[in-house]
């Protein structure tokens, strides 16, 4: 589905990823490891054309993005809850939720009720302004609302940065739930290798922009 093939990326003269290789399958969730400033968060937005200039081939679902501006990306069933993750101050947890369903046109979903019911945190704030939420609450419904709109590839950068090791654990079990009901595909990039390891079925590692290791976790 997703096939990125010698990537570069570069931000004005700094060369950042060198000569990527990564196939996502339909479905498939990978995970991808690696130290801060490995080039996790850059191979991401490359793969949205938000930020770095990008060299080399992406295609989805067989289609080229070459050129293909971020929301045209989106349309085309690409999700990315980035490391500052955005959502809507002035709008209820349950608005933040059901916006996202416009999204998934044609692809199975989930009720925005029933994607509350799955996140704990989530269900005594549901008529709460994301304004008024804490960062970690923030964060959670980010992440809620991309699985909402049933993406077909699902790219988090990080969802668990600063969360409770509670949260951290329901995450990766509702994250797996839902993207094997819906058949969303996912790509993660994360720090915790336990919540990698439960949410994804392989993993690559990255180590100043290049990839050194690809492979099932049985063999990490
Ligand atoms: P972290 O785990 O800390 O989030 P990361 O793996 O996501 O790290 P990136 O954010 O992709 O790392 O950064 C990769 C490299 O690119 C780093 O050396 C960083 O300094 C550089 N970099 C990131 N963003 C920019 C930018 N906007 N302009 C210039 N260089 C950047
Ligand atoms: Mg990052």
């Amino acid at each position: 589905m997703l096939d990125v093939a010698g990537l570069n990326a570069f931000y004005g003269d700094s060369h950042i990823l060198h000569a990527i290789d990564l196939a996502v399958g339909e479905g498939e969730r990978v995970a991808v490891l690696g130290r801060n400033g490995a080039g996790k968060s850059t191979l991401l937005k490359s793969i949205m054309n938000a930020g770095p200039r990008a060299e080399g081939r992406i295609s989805f679902g067989g289609r080229s993005l070459d050129r293909l501006a971020s929301h045209r990306r989106t349309r085309l069933g690409l999700a990315l809850v980035p490391e500052d993750r955005r959502i809507f101050t002035h709008l209820t947890v349950l608005e933040n939720i059901a916006i996202a369903r416009h999204a998934a046109a044609g692809r199975p979903v989930i009720a925005p009720e029933a994607i509350i019911e799955r996140f704990d945190m989530l269900k005594p704030l549901v008529a709460r302004h994301g304004g008024q939420l804490s960062g970690g609450q923030q964060q959670l419904l980010a992440v809620a609302r991309a699985l909402a709109g049933s993406p077909r590839l699902l790219l988090l950068d990080e969802p668990t940065e600063g969360l409770a090791p509670i949260i951290v654990e329901q995450m990766a079990h509702q994250i797996a739930a839902v993207c094997a009901e819906t058949g969303s595909g996912l790509l993660l990039c994360e720090q915790n290798i336990w919540f990698a390891r439960a949410c994804t079925d392989s993993v690559t590692i990255i180590d100043t922009g290049r990839v050194v290791f690809k492979g099932d976790w049985a063999s990490f």
